[in-house]
């Protein structure tokens, strides 16, 4: 497998150098060389595929030799190991729940899948890697859930103090093992200076392997894939095959992970890209302008981004051609009000607790639908447990919220985390002396 940069169309690199660089220096992101369908066969028949088996065809036909088959075929069954189930809500609308990995939330998928590539390409003998993640509460879970117990690899998460929910911080600090956490004293932009300095500093690279394991990393993106066409199979099951997704959309990575799924081959109607008051894309879709404002903070607060970093490999999907662009993905913008009025409306309706990110994802599904009959099963993502934001609900919807497994056992742990300034001469000395 080759990538380019999407900065520099002829420049290569191999998987490996992607995963561990993360970002081209040049500051584009990588893209694939080649994005060609998968087998027709393969697709008419996606029905007769498990989640894992879909996983590992998808890797291989991307991958292309990049990881030999039976290490990549070990490699997916130990990442991919919970489900991603779509719900019928009622006839032709959807929940496609994504919530059922160990930090629950969707992140889950890239970062389990991410932490084992990396593993997998350190040669032996090779010196530990050292991932380095700043968090304003989900990402961190998740890379931190995802690379527990992984060998070869140790975490520390920077977290700003008193500013994650209870579930989150619980969720960071209670691994211990290969993760560990500081809790910092300040906000996520502190911790997110620390690291990044942190990754300038000759002595601390000298002494350990950086990485970052954000979101950006090709790796991330690849593994989201997979539930689109699982979801595609599950429909199918149900006699169904004309399908649009109403994506709950921050970075894009998410939604820029569907179009790649329909770049190889899935039959795809139409794509909705759906938002908090951070409306850039749907804006540009609207105008053709493409205006970041400063970001405003929301209840859908993993959607709190105003410059989303996937948005050049979406662009570059389309090279340019923004017609095409603006035909398949229709982008909708919800306020905090909207949104909390349809938690309200779906548990009203279907007796089903949303996350804010989902609700927004259905309201624009939703108004989709109204406006289009074109005889689609619309399908719209839950990208996180209602669980983690347990301050958005009304009581009576809060009651109605199930603990998962994941997360019953967590508040019994003792938290483990080391306090810090937000100074970076702290942060090195614990780095160096720890
Ligand atoms: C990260 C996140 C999003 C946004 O996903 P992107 O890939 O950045 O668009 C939406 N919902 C939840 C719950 C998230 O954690």
């Amino acid at each position: 497998m080759k990538l380019y940069s999407t900065n520099d169309l002829s420049s290569r690199v191999n998987f490996k150098e992607a995963v561990f660089n993360s970002m081209p220096q040049d500051k584009g992101l990588y893209m694939p060389v080649e994005i060609s369908p998968l087998p027709q066969d393969f697709i008419d028949h996606l029905d007769k595929y498990t989640l894992p088996e879909i996983a590992y065809t998808v890797a291989k036909h991307m991958l292309q030799g990049a990881i030999p088959d039976g290490d990549l075929q070990a490699l997916i069954n130990d990442a991919i190991n919970f489900d991603a189930p779509v719900v019928e809500l009622e006839e032709d609308v959807y929940v496609l729940e994504l919530f059922h990995g160990p930090s629950l939330a969707f992140k889950d998928f890239g970062a389990r899948f991410m932490s084992r590539v990396m593993a997998y390409f350190l040669e032996a003998g090779e010196k530990q890697l050292d991932v380095l993640v700043a968090t304003s509460g989900d990402t961190g879970g998740a890379v931190a859930l995802g690379f527990l117990g992984v060998p070869n690899t140790r975490v520390t998460i920077l977290y700003p103090k008193g500013k994650v929910s209870g579930m989150q911080e619980q969720q960071l600090t209670t691994n211990g093992q290969n993760i560990r956490a500081l809790e910092v004293d300040g906000t996520f932009d502190d911790c997110q200076a620390l690291v990044k300095q942190a990754f300038t500093d000759t002595e601390l690279n000298e002494k350990f392997r950086l990485t970052s394991a954000n979101s950006i990393n090709i790796a991330r993106l690849i593994p989201q894939t997979f539930y689109y066409f699982n979801a595609y199979a599950q429909l199918l099951r149900q006699g169904k095959n004309k399908v649009v997704f109403a994506v709950p959309s921050g970075n894009f990575g998410n939604i820029g992970a569907g179009l790649l799924a329909w770049k190889m081959g899935l039959p795809v109607q139409q794509f909705i890209a759906a938002t908090n008051a951070n409306d850039t894309v749907p804006e540009f879709l609207k105008t053709g302008v493409y205006q970041p404002k400063p970001t405003v903070a929301t209840l859908s607060n993993a959607m709190d981004v105003s410059s989303p970093s996937n948005w050049v490999r979406i662009a570059d999907l389309f090279k340019n051609d923004t017609e095409a662009l603006k035909k398949l993905i229709t982008g909708y913008s919800f306020n905090d009000e909207d949104t909390v009025k349809a938690i309200v409306k779906i548990f009203g309706a279907y007796k089903y607790v949303a996350c804010p990110h989902t609700a927004i994802a259905w309201l624009a599904l939703t108004d989709y639908m109204e406006k289009q009959d074109n005889g689609a099963t619309g399908v719209f993502l839950s990208t996180a447990h209602p669980c983690k934001f347990p301050d958005v609900f009304p009581k009576q919807i809060s009651k109605a919220v199930e603990i998962p497994e994941q997360v019953k056992n967590l508040s019994a742990k003792p938290k483990q985390a080391t306090a810090l300034k937000a100074d970076f001469n702290e942060f090195k000395i614990y780095l160096l002396n720890n």
